[in-house]
């Protein structure tokens, strides 16, 4: 765990996405919770040192950014779009497997929602919940100007990314208005804490995706020999591909190039 200002707390080492939570002086205020039961457990006895949960707040509607939600007190809060995903999730969307030991394990959807803007004022503390359309239409940025943090959601990941569900144009723009938040510390979905210098390199992954489809589209490709001719997309290469890598490159070809067809 690292303390990244002075009252906020971040995980980056889970299974899973980023966690983090607020410490505020009315309670605790998280973002995420971990995907893996062991490590919920663990999570919610660290934080229960500063406090009691007053808020968990989700920025997306990806399993591993509200699966662990059951761990945790407090009122869930995400957009529209989140509360619908986690109301369909199932429970064999466990990596490896994994199972919660209890048996009234249940995913537990925001009961506050918004589509567009939502303000939380908690303590002192102001949490500042932004719709930015990007890699879903439902990711949610939490800026907290007294830190000068921003949570961005999976809009800025440190590797291989879903862009399935994504909206290129929308995400690019959603990358301008994070570079205008008055904020020092970038908390990702994914990978380490950054300041303002991820968000240029994450425009050059997005525009580098959209360049390699539609310079695919242009030679005539089709979107399966698209997906063959494709095997790595700029900003992703690895030494050894695995097959979920492969699996989740093929399906971000198909869904961009229905968009840039
Ligand atoms: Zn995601």
């Amino acid at each position: 765990m690292q303390k990244i200002a002075q009252n906020v707390y971040v995980e980056t080492d889970f299974e899973g996405c980023n966690c983090g939570f607020v410490v505020t002086e009315d309670g605790i205020v998280m973002i995420e919770s971990p995907q893996i039961p062991k490590n919920a457990v663990q999570w919610r006895e660290e934080i229960a040192k500063h406090g009691r949960v007053r808020y968990l707040i989700n920025t997306e509607p990806h399993d591993d950014h509200f699966a662990g939600n059951y761990y945790f007190e407090g009122t869930v809060v995400g957009h529209e779009g989140t509360r619908e995903a986690i109301l369909k999730a199932r429970m064999d969307r466990f990596p490896r497997g994994v199972v919660p030991p209890e048996k009234d394990f249940h995913f537990r959807p925001p009961t506050i929602t918004l589509s567009q803007r939502l303000t939380l004022y908690v303590g002192k503390h102001t949490f500042k919940l932004i719709n930015m359309p990007g890699h879903t239409p439902y990711q949610v940025a939490v800026y907290i100007p007294e830190e000068k943090v921003v949570f961005t959601s999976d809009n800025v990941v440190g590797h291989l990314c879903y862009m399935d569900q994504s909206s290129p144009q929308d995400w690019l723009a959603s990358l301008k208005q994070l570079e205008q938040l008055d904020a020092e510390y970038y908390v990702p979905g994914h990978g380490n804490v950054r300041d303002k210098s991820c968000l240029p390199e994450m425009t050059g992954v997005v525009q580098g995706w959209v360049e390699t489809v539609k310079q695919a589209i242009e030679r005539g490709l089709s979107c399966q020999e698209a997906q063959d001719a494709i095997p790595e997309l700029p900003g992703y290469k690895s030494e050894r591909p695995d097959r979920h890598r492969v699996d989740v490159q093929r399906r971000n070809i198909a869904h961009l190039y229905r968009l840039l067809k």
